[in-house]
């Protein structure tokens, strides 16, 4: 492990409610690779902002949160998703929230898969991410969803979908674990209102896994992606999930930007969008009961 600190995350790993980690690693990128350097820029980016959380009333500099850095990757994505799953698995295992900085999106399923027992997963995602397996590899980031989908959960979302092979979009019809939200229907009803849907569809999950492609995000917000995708939902409507599930949130990640196609934004964004989740998971967890 190595890699300098993210802002507000002193805390040793012992004293610590949520442990990030970086994932330097875009061996199945298809398109743009370069996702291996996202998580030293949003550590960068991490120092642009204040402290104090307005909208939801926290200093982050009072959470204890620890930055493991990087977590050692191989050039073999098999090989790396081990190593992923060992590190989940032990923070996991230690009563701890763990965000993980990526990295292509296929080291999701590791993260997934540490958590013993049931567990609901949402996606924010431009793809379906739902190859059975892509250019010869199962664990493709293309995959991942499908693999998440038929080895873990049973109750998968996901918002902002716009792309998938019709293979997929039949896939999605005919199984029932699955609630998708394509980018139009945001864009049409409102977060607030498919947020309201998926979280009636969520109501049975104690807790689910909440993961951020952020090529979910229009391509205007973030252009530094592996794979972008015009007509996406906001950067405010994927806060808004970030919000909504913190609560039930058990893990959290960020993937798939690509920073050297931009100028520090899609960077600048997944840091924020990680603070955002820290503060209103930890205001959750403080929540006075009325
Ligand atoms: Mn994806
Ligand atoms: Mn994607």
């Amino acid at each position: 492990m190595n890699g300098n600190n993210f802002a507000d995350a002193g805390s040793s790993f012992d004293e610590a409610a949520f442990v990030l980690y970086g994932v330097p690693f875009d061996g199945t990128s298809s398109f743009r690779a370069g996702s291996k350097w996202a998580p030293r820029e949003m550590r960068k980016a991490s120092y642009n902002f204040e402290t104090y959380n307005g909208d939801l009333d926290v200093n982050l500099c009072d959470v204890p949160v620890h930055d493991m850095g990087d977590c050692e990757v191989y050039s073999n994505v098999d090989d790396t998703l081990d190593v992923v799953y060992d590190v989940a698995s032990r923070i996991v295992k230690a009563g701890k929230i763990p965000i993980m900085m990526g990295g292509e999106h296929s080291l999701t399923y590791p993260c997934v898969k540490a958590y013993k027992g049931k567990i609901g997963v949402v996606v924010m995602d431009a793809h379906y991410d739902l190859r059975e397996e892509y250019g010869g590899l199962k664990n493709n980031h293309a995959c991942v969803s499908r693999h998440i989908i038929e080895d873990i959960t049973d109750k998968y979302v996901s918002i902002g979908i716009r792309s998938g092979t019709k293979e997929e979009y039949e896939y999605v019809k005919d199984n029932k674990k699955i609630r998708a939200y394509s980018a139009d229907d945001v864009y049409s009803k409102g977060i607030e209102a498919i947020l309201r849907e998926a979280g009636a569809y969520m109501k049975g999950c104690d807790r689910v896994y909440v993961s951020l492609d952020m090529d979910a995000i229009d391509p205007a917000y973030a252009p530094g992606l592996g794979t972008p995708e015009p007509f996406g939902i906001t950067a405010r409507d994927v806060r808004s999930v970030i919000r909504y599930f913190a609560p039930k949130a058990a893990g959290f990640d960020v993937v798939e930007i690509s920073p050297e196609y931009d100028h520090g934004t899609a960077a600048l964004l997944g840091a924020k969008l990680i603070r955002d989740f820290i503060a209103a998971k930890w205001k959750s967890m403080h929540a006075k009961k009325v």
